[in-house]
This record gives structure tokens, C-alpha cells and sequence, in this order.
């Protein structure tokens, strides 16, 4: 479903990210490590085809994202969790996630039953329909960015540091949530610094340092190597 081969890409003459060869297939929970300014949110952003690509290639669903635009992810069925949640705040919790819904749906789903399918997966979200998301707590901004991004039903969804900021409580619920969605058949490409929780949760992980990969494998191997030990140690 994603694909980076080979991937450079620089900030004007600094360059970034270095042969990154990155695969998600479907049905996959595949995590990114790293730690802080190895080029993790840069990925992101040159999935999403927000920062370009100066080698390489970037496919979603088979499709070269240079080539696509990032207007048109969306309606791919990609669905983004981007890093700092990115909330409309002026906006209430119900029109963050209609247009959440609108973008990827592609209007094939009931919106009714959708938004009860997010109440029952985040109850919170329930009782604050009608609130303006700015004025949500952060945990229950977590949980909005991410219902958003699935209300819509995406066959992959790619998360820039979700947990970022979360209490060690809601960090579980979350990582509890994702796992629920991937088990009930969603690809996910989760990008995360918290490297136990992220590898306990992945099917396969790769390593990132200094902007390229420098390890991959199945999740279990990873979190027992001695590179990733050395992020959480
Ligand atoms: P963190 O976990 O701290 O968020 P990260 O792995 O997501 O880190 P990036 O945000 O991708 O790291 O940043 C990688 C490097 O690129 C950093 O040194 C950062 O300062 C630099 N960088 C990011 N965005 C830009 C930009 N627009 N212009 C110039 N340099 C940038």
C-alpha cells in the first residue's frame, strides 16, 4: 500500500533523509523509530507529498504521490494522523470529523453510522459533539485527530506521533485503540519515538537515525536489538 524506494530528500542544501526504502503492505501495522530529528516527521511529510522527494520514488496504492498531489490522498483512501493532532479548533468535534468523512469516504458510507462507530470506539467523543475542538482537552484531541482520520473507513492510515504529549494512561488507551483498528483489517504505518510501545503493538519496524534506515525487521527482533534497546534504555 506504500512504498518509499531509495528516497533523498534535503531541506534547500541540508540534506535529510538518505536512501529511505520504506514498505507498508496490506493488512500491516508497520512502525517508524527513531529519535528526536532523525527525519521521522520529514518522512511523513514526504509521504504525504508535502516535502518532495529529490531521489527516489513515493507510491500509495500503487500510485506515484509526486505525480498525484497531496489534495488527492484522501480520496486514495489514506487517512493522516498528522503530528500535533491539526484540529480545526474554531470548529466543533462534529464538523472536524464530517470533514474527515467527507475526504476519504467519498460519500459511499452512512455518515450516521460512522460517527456511531467512532462513538463506541472513543466514548468521550460522544458527549462533545457540539464542543469547539480547541477547547478540548489533549487527550481528547488525540482521540478526535484519530477518529477523524478513520470515520471515513481508509484502507491505510499513517500516524506522525500520536502519543506525543498523552499521560502514560491515555498512551495505553491508544495504543489499545490502534491495535483494535488494525485488527479489525486497517493498515497502519504508525510513527512513533516511544519505541516499546510502538514495536509491542507492530508487526514489523524499521529504525531511523540520522535520516536513514538503520535497522528493520520483525517487531520482536527489533525491540530486542541493541539499537532500539539504546532509544528507550
Ligand atoms: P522529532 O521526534 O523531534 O519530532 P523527527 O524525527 O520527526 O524529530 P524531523 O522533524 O523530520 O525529525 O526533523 C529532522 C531534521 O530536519 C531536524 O534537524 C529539523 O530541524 C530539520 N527540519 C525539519 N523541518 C525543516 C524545515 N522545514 N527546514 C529546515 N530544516 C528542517
Amino acid at each position: 500500500m506504500l512504498e518509499l524506494k531509495d528516497v533523498d530528500t534535503a531541506y534547500g542544501a541540508v540534506p535529510m533523509l538518505r536512501n529511505v526504502t520504506i514498505s507498508v503492505g496490506a493488512g500491516e501495522l508497520v512502525c517508524l523509530l527513531g529519535p528526536n530529528g532523525a527525519g521521522k516527521t520529514t518522512t511523513f511529510m514526504t509521504i504525504c507529498g508535502v516535502v518532495r522527494a529529490q531521489r527516489g520514488r513515493v507510491e500509495l496504492m500503487g500510485k506515484d504521490v509526486a505525480a498525484l498531489g497531496t489534495e488527492n490522498l484522501a480520496a486514495l483512501g489514506v487517512g493522516v494522523v498528522p503530528e500535533g493532532r491539526r484540529l480545526f479548533p474554531g470548529l466543533t468535534v462534529l464538523e472536524n470529523l464530517r470533514l474527515g468523512y467527507d475526504a476519504v469516504s467519498g460519500g459511499k458510507l452512512n455518515f450516521e453510522a460512522q460517527l456511531d462507530k467512532m462513538s463506541s470506539l472513543f466514548p468521550r467523543i460522544r458527549e462533545r459533539l457540539r464542543q469547539e475542538a480547541g477547547t478540548l482537552s489533549g487527550g481528547e484531541q488525540a482521540m478526535v485527530a484519530l477518529a477523524r482520520a478513520l470515520i471515513g473507513e481508509p484502507r491505510l492510515v499513517i500516524m506522525d506521533e500520536p502519543s506525543l504529549g498523552l499521560s502514560p494512561k491515555l498512551i495505553g488507551e491508544y495504543f489499545e485503540i490502534t491495535q483494535e483498528i488494525h485488527r479489525c483489517g486497517t493498515t497502519i504505518l504508525l510513527i512513533e519515538q516511544n519505541a516499546e510501545m510502538g514495536l509491542s503493538i507492530a508487526d514489523r519496524g524499521y529504525l531511523l537515525v540520522k535520516g536513514r534506515v538503520a535497522q528493520e525487521g520483525p517487531a520482536k527482533e527489533l525491540l530486542s536489538s541493541k539499537a532500539a534497546k539504546s532509544l528507550y534504555l
